[in-house]
């Protein structure tokens, strides 16, 4: 499979769809911007030989499912592309965040998380193509529109795609210089914890009052023990209020924490801790809600995937490294299924969501080149 080369000489071509892509401004909550970022990608995946579907969403541009059928007989199976078109950026960015290339890097607003993967699994589907290569499996390109929120539109729709496919591979960015594919995600969560208590003159009824800010610190102190970084469990209060002033003993206060957890068995038990907390002070009240959002991408499923690429990348002469991510993405939805997913499959570079966004050119054509072989030998 000589896709390595090839596609490098396509990269002024690859460099010229990221520009056009980067420059529609698509912020997940901005539908028409994001529409016509939608419209734009569309049409240049519906030049080759695929069926594009927009399915439209009320609140959100459409999301693209994208469709090749295998040349000729019955599909084997299927082949699920993930990915977003949506960026954390505002409209407007660009304005001071211009897309420019400069030293072989590329910048701005969601290049790099991740427009960039869209290009490169468009011209790995053309690599494919030119090559002649007999195609076995269907191969949808799924491109959403609101993983950068929650995936909530999205959610039940890549999880059906995935239950269809023998494998995901999610072309959300690599990690670091050398483009570690990430092999897991941590899950993800937050919760709030609002404690009610009684409130009373500091000075005259202090013995009237339950208050609800040292109840919380009380919990927090708590929680705080629960984590372990070592075993890949955080539990942060990111967020505290309460009380009025400081005469007045408080009858409410909240805590908003993040939640990460690297195994399933421990957000289980991280969640059941959080659920079972119960008041110190007598006769303070606990509320918890929350909890996790996405489940840990654990690496049994994605172990296999991931020693496939680095051979198929040795024989390219690519160096393929894996990283354990501490965010998730939507690949965490799709391993929680138990099906196989590789992630980290995008683009190359850094500062993703900051000032810095950047790609590095001339990865592009290695990691499109690695994607079309992934998805002949699936
Ligand atoms: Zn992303």
């Amino acid at each position: 499979m000589k896709f390595r080369k090839g596609l490098r000489l396509r990269l002024p071509a690859m460099l010229r769809t990221l520009k056009a892509f980067v420059t529609a401004e698509s912020p997940s909550t901005e539908k028409p911007a994001a529409d016509a970022c939608a419209a734009l990608i569309a049409a240049e995946w519906a030049k080759r030989n695929v069926r594009v579907e927009a399915l439209e969403r009320r609140h959100r541009g459409p999301h693209l499912r994208i469709t090749r059928e295998t040349g000729g007989g019955k599909a084997r199976g299927q082949l699920l592309v993930l990915g977003h078109y949506d960026t954390v950026y505002a409209i407007g960015t660009l304005a001071r965040m211009p897309y420019r290339q400069t030293g072989g890097q590329v910048f701005g607003p969601g290049v790099f998380d991740m427009k960039a993967g869209i290009v490169q699994a468009l011209f790995a589907l053309d690599a494919i193509e030119r090559s002649e290569a007999h195609l076995g499996k269907r191969l949808v390109f799924l491109w959403t529109s609101d993983e950068e929120i929650g995936s909530e539109s999205s959610r039940k729709l890549l999880e059906s795609e995935a239950k269809r496919s023998d494998v995901v591979f999610v072309l959300e960015p690599s990690l670091g210089p050398h483009g570690l594919l990430k092999t897991a995600r941590k899950g993800v969560g937050d919760a709030e914890i609002i404690v009610h208590g009684r409130s009373s003159h500091a000075g005259l009824a202090p013995e009237k009052g339950i208050n609800a800010i040292h109840e919380l610190a009380l919990q927090i102190g708590r929680l705080r023990d629960w984590n372990d970084l070592r075993r890949g469990i955080s539990v942060n209060a990111g967020i505290v209020d309460g009380g009025t002033r400081s005469n007045v003993i408080p009858d409410r206060a909240r805590a908003v924490l993040d939640l990460r957890a690297l195994r399933t068995s421990d957000m289980r038990k991280i969640e059941k801790r959080l659920h079972s907390l119960r008041p110190i002070l007598p006769g303070a009240r606990l509320e918890v809600r929350g909890g996790f959002s996405r489940a840990p991408l654990e690496r049994e499923y994605s172990a296999a995937l991931y020693e496939r690429a680095r051979k198929l990348g040795k024989q390219m002469g690519l160096h393929i490294g894996e990283a354990t991510a501490g965010g998730g993405s939507d690949g965490n939805f799709t391993a929680a299924l138990g099906i196989p997913t590789l992630d980290g499959l995008g683009a190359v570079g850094d500062g993703a969501h900051s000032a810095g966004e950047h790609i590095v050119a001339r990865a592009m054509p290695e990691r499109a080149a690695l994607l079309a072989a992934l998805l002949l030998t699936s």
